[in-house]
């Protein structure tokens, strides 16, 4: 696949930092800790191509990775661990929907959610976002390996319940790092944003 050739490109601390505005866009969002980093090495098959995104105490707002000459994939990190200051969380939630709702280049957001802890307060507010910027999201829930095989079906079942039950158009799949469960199902996914 296109995307194990996936090199940085740049952070952009702020919107206005961001590669110019051409070509196609597939964005990560994801609770911190939910396994966002994992997934996007998963899916680029290149151990440490998201780890710049977690540096601590470093207000990254975008990590633009590119696939290929117009197609990028796009880290954005979350305020992640608790102690944010409430001014910060602000700040960045003003960026984080302006992005999503000028991005021209964007075509849809994978939202990353442990499978054993799916559909908290940052996704619903993510998924919110995409929605009135019009934007297509995926939901994959990872860590699928920490669960039975019937434990994880179910949950993805709940989930698609619940997003439809809040008016929430999204499709959504199981994910592993570990074993690399689902790999297909997100390179297709991808690709269907990607590369059409
Ligand atoms: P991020 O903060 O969302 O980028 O999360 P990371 O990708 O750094 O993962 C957080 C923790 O979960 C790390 O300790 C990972 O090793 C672990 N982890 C991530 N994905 C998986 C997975 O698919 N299976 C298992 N068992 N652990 C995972």
């Amino acid at each position: 696949p296109v995307y194990y050739r996936t090199e940085f490109l740049k952070s952009a601390p702020n919107p206005w930092d961001a590669p110019p505005d051409e070509g196609r866009e597939v964005a990560f969002a994801g609770r911190s800790n939910a396994g966002k980093s994992s997934v996007i090495n998963t899916i680029t098959q290149r151990k440490n191509l998201a780890r710049t995104s977690k540096t601590p105490g470093r207000t990254q707002l975008l990590n633009f990775f590119q696939v290929d000459e117009t197609s990028r994939l796009v880290d954005l990190p979350g305020y992640g661990y608790a102690k944010v200051p409430m001014d910060m969380r602000k700040a960045w939630g003003k960026s984080m929907e302006s992005y999503l709702l000028h991005r021209q280049a964007l075509q849809g957001v994978f939202l990353i959610m442990d499978v054993r802890h799916p559909l908290t307060e940052f996704d619903w507010q993510m998924a919110e976002w995409c929605g009135s910027a019009g934007l297509d999201l995926h939901v994959v829930l990872t860590k699928a390996d920490k669960l039975s095989r019937g434990a994880a079906a179910n949950t993805l079942l709940q989930v698609r319940r619940s997003l439809k039950n809040e008016g929430v158009e999204a499709s959504a799949q199981l994910f592993s790092s570990m074993d690399r469960n689902g790999l297909e199902e997100a390179h297709a996914m991808l690709d269907h944003w990607l590369r059409p």
